[in-house]
């Protein structure tokens, strides 16, 4: 049994001592328990925040624990009620080959689901994430302009196709020209700028027109400063996340934005919103999402592309990838 568990908090991007492969036995269940067998890890941006100590809104992973992580995984021996040897489950087992469950928090995916490792993509975490946050915190209506960067992403990627299909302009932001072209031929957003572009903000102001209605906010740094100008009277901006600072050891060097940023929301009553999606939204909205989703997923009228990774081992490279956007599409590590 392999686990990677957390050696050391990171200065700035995790290195080569952050994380630390170990070999143990294969644990075994006992008496109301199961053995879970990890078929695919997930890799998230929040990772990044719970191997830092700094305060947040979940526990950081404790030095020498195994590294937090949704796993979709199948059961190998079950003494769980409505867990047959297997079943398919997503569960919050970590990076680690083998666990042992009672079945708390663990949800059962059935012996034979269609596409297993999407219940940690676009219908999971970060499907969900999209889709409250933009329907319930955005409230896009038709004829609007939206906005979303990491537009390749399984979050980004989701927002804009579900502000198509609810009738708005869809503006995306994304790492390069390949990502760009893919979110626009693939996924059908109006446009797509490349934030590493010298004239980026320029870009940006083309292609919103009429200004922005909806910014949902996945990234903070330079493409909050970009979209700030272009915010239109009553602009709603949902705060899901700021990946572009999450491996800053400090404060950015640079002039202090707050009174950009503040101003910008007093002066065009920008409703700003920061939002979890474990406990922000209540059990109606996740049903409707898994309804609609569903829908949209079986109609092809959102798609979703997923980047595979190889083998555990990989999984520390591959978090970095995630975080300095060298993913393209959901990353998920077939352990
Ligand atoms: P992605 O798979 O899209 O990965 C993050 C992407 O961010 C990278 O691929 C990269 O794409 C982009 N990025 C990285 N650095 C920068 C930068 N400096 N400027 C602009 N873009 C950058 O992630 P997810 O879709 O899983 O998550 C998107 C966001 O949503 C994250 O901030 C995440 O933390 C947040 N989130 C929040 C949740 C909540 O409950 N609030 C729940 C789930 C996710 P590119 O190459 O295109 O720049």
């Amino acid at each position: 049994n392999r686990r990677i568990v957390l050696a050391e908090r990171p200065q700035g991007l995790p290195d080569d001592n952050t994380l630390r492969l170990e070999q143990t036995d294969i644990p075994t269940a006992g008496a109301g328990e199961m053995l879970l067998r990890t078929v695919y890890l997930s890799l998230d941006p929040y990772m990044r925040g719970r191997m830092s100590d700094a305060k947040s809104y979940a526990e950081p992973v404790k030095l020498g624990e195994v590294m937090t992580g949704q796993v979709v995984a199948q059961v190998v021996t079950s003494d769980v009620k409505g867990f047959a040897e297997g079943d398919y489950v997503l569960s919050g087992s970590g990076w680690q080959d083998y666990a042992v469950s009672n079945g708390d928090q663990v949800l059962n995916l059935g012996a034979d689901p269609a596409n297993p490792s999407w219940a940690l993509g676009i219908m999971g975490m970060p499907g969900y994430t999209a889709y409250a946050g933009l329907l319930k915190i955005g409230e896009p209506k038709a004829g609007e302009t939206v906005v979303v960067a990491a537009a390749s992403g399984p979050v980004g990627a989701t927002v804009g196709q579900i502000a198509k299909l609810k009738g708005c302009r869809v503006v995306g932001i994304a790492g390069g020209a390949e990502k760009c072209a893919h979110v626009v031929d693939n996924l059908g957003f109006d446009a797509c700028i490349d934030h590493k572009a010298d004239d980026f903000a320029a870009q940006l102001k083309d292609a919103c027109p009429d200004g922005i209605d909806v910014y949902f906010e996945n990234v903070g740094g330079k493409v909050l400063y970009g979209v700030l100008p272009l915010l239109n009277p009553f602009a709603r901006m949902p705060v899901c996340g700021m990946v572009a600072w999450y491996n800053l050891p400090g404060l950015p060097d640079g002039p202090d934005m707050g009174p950009v940023i503040m101003g910008t929301i007093l002066r065009m009553k920008v409703k700003v919103q920061g939002f979890i999606i474990f406990d922000s939204f209540g059990p109606e909205t996740y049903k409707e999402f898994a309804a609609e989703m569903t829908g949209w997923l079986a109609d092809g009228k959102v798609k979703y592309k997923e980047q595979v990774v190889d083998g555990l081992e990989n999984a520390p490279a591959a978090l970095n990838d995630l975080l300095e956007g060298r993913s393209f599409g959901k990353m998920v590590v077939k352990v």
